[in-house]
């Protein structure tokens, strides 16, 4: 494995003492340390070393860098320590070179997403519970007898536990600890529990059993390969890929689900527990920093064996990964727009071909880049075609909001209105989607014709009633909704225009003030806790109608939910983006499908100025195939992804001039090459954010050219960016803003 040099060979020769480490900085180079007598690494150890004045923790890596200028054994700093962390595995080091090539990102910021827990990296402090042994106290309350009950089993539990469970403060408990009835013993480190393959098997129908065959084999295959399991909302997907998962388990490989981070709800987790009879190790930015330090340690340790998560979890140290499941991989969400920009489905595919592992696609809605690869026959296909059980597919009708508009001042047009008042009737759910937070989009002065801008973006404030607030949705900044208009002063004279969720919430209650509501949207609901707990109450039947954004379109599950409506249909469509067209029709069809899940008949309603549009066609009809058939047409006519391959430059400065003049100096010095094309620079959609002025210059090439080559020529040959200007490469760009 390692041929360049040998790390444990005692002998006085210091040159086999030299080793690479790589810190998880801005950088991508590797650095020589040299290993102390007393110490033991091999590669992949995490080690702590002097860096420039401070001390960081990096990873020692197996290859030295090819033509790095070697610093002299004698000069060379030594390591000061390794942690007693589990070493990240050859596959990690190789994902971490691939991903950095791949994204033109330092070698060094890759690497720190395979170190996202700090506190595994810190001696775990002991965790101290308690259990019964003394005698009764002197003084007996309530509450303390409670305790005793609960304690009389003998168990030992954590003192917020037991409180917990015996509905007291936890000063009753220490209390009891002080009068010597419950004593603290420390608790043994949790090791996660393990799955059970078989623990609750349930029998498959109709297509689902050829599914099921489809993915084991898959899976029993022990190499690369990926399936793309495609089927219609509430086929049984999820029942499916779980197969798969019982089998890698009995193969004793570690399986990764990703799913978007929204929908890792508690709905998920139960579903888990009740077919696997554990809950699964989580990993997202729900899960608390100690408990992020257990699991990164599990993961490593082999102990986690099935990990469910957001992005990020793709980069944990997995030690024998045997099966990667994107559920929902479609979802934009899954492209991380910051620091490493990547594609996570995409990169878990090459994480899997570096693993020989097996991949599992799941959608009810694949993006066009993976139908393209089923078609062709680079992935596998797997096909659910029909709900399971009873449930049938929700009847789509296309409100033409040019034939049935709403009332003036209004938002729902008389039929979806209609259709409300009898899903209520009938004893059942209805659900409002629209895809704007807040009340209104945009505030203008009725006297002066003044629209209220974000002082340092180029966009419009958008109100917030709910928090009475203007608030600029791309960096954050407010204002108190102001009774004057800033610009002539005059009073009351601040018109809100068009609708957010909240006016939609507003409408609903003037026209059904007998209504049960719950308002959907990602800046009211804190965490992922308090979705879980809204999510409950919904199924429980205590709300009568959901308004919401995106995040009630995805993964949810709501037996009693009949009607759909879709206040604004064409929100998506018209954009300068190559994906317009699909994501429009992927959000349709999700929360359409959120319809008549179980034993009640589902029906949607989308309000929508274009229903000739072929994305509005196919969803009214039903014909998916339509849509797949002409989105994939139009871009292989364009060449765009997946048939052409697209990277873009945004190009930002505090200053406008110095901004545009680099974008200018940048296009200008791109190397010429056949097909490629260098369009730009332009100014961005979105030309103004947190005070930066952004221009955009996008490539565009046929798919044999390899555009990271291209593209790192390219850079090199630039000046460097000096002062605040910088540049950012996004490849295979999801947003173009
Ligand atoms: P999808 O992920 O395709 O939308 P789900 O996996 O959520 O569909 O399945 C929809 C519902 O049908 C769930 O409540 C699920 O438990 C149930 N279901 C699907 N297949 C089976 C099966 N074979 N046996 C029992 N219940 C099933
Ligand atoms: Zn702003």
């Amino acid at each position: 494995m390692n041929s360049l040099f040998t790390y444990t060979d005692a002998s006085t020769d210091t040159e086999a003492r030299r080793v690479s480490v790589v810190v998880p900085v801005l950088l991508d180079a590797s650095y020589d340390y040299l290993v102390p007598d007393d110490l033991d690494v091999e590669p992949g150890s995490f080690v702590l070393v002097p860096f420039g004045s401070q001390q960081r923790i990096g990873v020692v890596w197996d290859r030295l860098d090819e033509g790095a200028s070697k610093v002299d054994v004698a000069k060379l700093k030594p390591i000061i320590a390794t942690l007693d962390v589990p070493l990240l595995p050859t596959i990690s080091l190789r994902f971490v070179e691939w991903v950095a090539r791949y994204t033109l990102t330092p070698r060094g910021m890759v690497l720190r997403l395979t170190m996202g827990a700090p506190q595994a990296f810190e001696p775990e402090k002991p965790r101290f519970g308690v259990r019964l042994a003394g005698p009764e106290p002197a003084r007996m309350t309530d509450g303390r007898r409670r305790v005793l009950e609960v304690a009389s089993d003998e168990l030992i539990r954590a003192k917020g536990a037991l409180a917990a469970e015996a509905a007291v403060g936890i000063g009753v408990v220490d209390g009891l600890v002080k009068a010597g009835t419950l004593v603290q013993v420390e608790i043994a480190a949790r090791k996660p529990l393990r799955p059970q393959p078989d623990f609750a098997q349930p029998d498959f129908q109709g297509d689902q059993v050829a599914a099921v065959h489809a993915l084991q084999a898959a899976v029993d295959a022990a190499n690369y390969n990926v399936t793309l399991l495609d089927g219609v909302t509430g086929s049984g997907k999820t029942e499916v890929y779980f197969e798969a998962v019982a089998r890698a388990l009995e193969a004793g490989r570690q399986v990764l689900i990703l799913l978007p981070e929204i929908a890792l709800t508690g709905q998920f987790v139960a579903r888990f527990e009740e077919r696997f009879g554990v809950p699964p190790v989580e990993w997202h930015s729900g899960v608390a920093a100690a408990e992020r330090g257990r699991n990164w340690r599990a993961v490593g340790e082999g102990e986690a064996r099935v990990v469910v998560g957001a992005r990020s979890s793709l980069f944990l140290p997995f030690r024998d990964l045997g099966l990667i499941v994107v559920d929902e991989e479609h979802d934009s969400s899954f492209k991380q727009e910051d620091r490493v920009i990547y594609q996570c489905r995409d990169m878990a595919i090459v994480r899997a071909s570096l693993g020989e592992a097996a991949v599992v696609l799941a959608s009810a809605t694949p993006s066009i880049e993976s139908h393209v690869n089923a078609r062709s026959g680079r992935y596998r296909h797997a096909r659910l075609t029909e709900r399971y059980s009873e449930a049938e597919l929700p009847t789509i009708e296309a409100i033409d909001l040019k034939v049935n508009a709403p009332e003036r001042g209004s938002w729902l047009s008389p039929i979806l209105v209609e259709a409300l008042k009898e899903t209520h009737a009938a004893g059942q759910q209805s659900l409002l989607f629209l895809n704007r937070r807040g009340y209104a989009p945009l505030t203008l002065c009725r006297s002066c014709g003044h629209r209220l801008n974000c002082p340092q973006c180029s966009a419009w404030l958008v109100e917030h009633r709910f928090r009475e607030r203007l608030t600029c949705h791309h960096c954050g900044f407010f204002i108190p909704v102001p009774e004057h208009c800033p610009k002539c002063g005059d009073r009351q004279s601040l018109v809100a225009c068009g609708p957010g969720v909240e006016r939609i919430a507003e409408e609903v209650k003037e026209r059904f003030p007998e209504l049960r509501t719950a308002l959907m949207s990602s800046d009211l609901i804190t965490g992922v806790r308090g979705m879980r707990e809204l999510l409950a109450k919904i199924s429980g039947g205590e709300v009568d109608l959901i308004i919401g954004t995106q995040i009630v379109a995805k993964g949810h599950h709501f037996p009693n939910l009949a009607t759909v409506g879709v206040v604004d249909g064409d929100l998506g469509l018209g954009m300068a983006d190559p994906r317009a067209a699909e994501r429009t029709f992927q959000v349709l069809h999700q929360v359409t499908g959120r319809a008549g899940r179980a034993h009640v008949k589902g029906r949607g309603f989308v309000q929508t100025h274009l229903p000739e549009h072929p994305a509005m066609e196919s969803i009214v009809t039903g014909d998916r195939d339509a849509f797949l058939d002409y989105e994939i047409a139009t871009r292989q006519a364009a060449l765009m992804p997946p048939f052409g391959r697209l990277a873009a430059l945004v190009i930002s400065a505090k200053s406008q001039p110095a901004a545009e003049v680099f974008a200018r100096t940048v296009a200008r010095s791109s190397p010429r090459a056949r097909a490629v094309e260098v369009l730009g620079p332009a100014e961005a959609p979105l030309a103004v954010v947190r005070g930066r002025y952004r221009y955009r210059i996008l490539v565009k090439a046929t798919r044999d050219i390899d555009l990271q080559a291209f593209i790192r020529a390219w850079l090199a040959g630039l000046p460097k960016t000096k002062g605040d200007l910088r540049l950012v490469v996004d490849i295979d760009p999801y947003s173009f803003l």
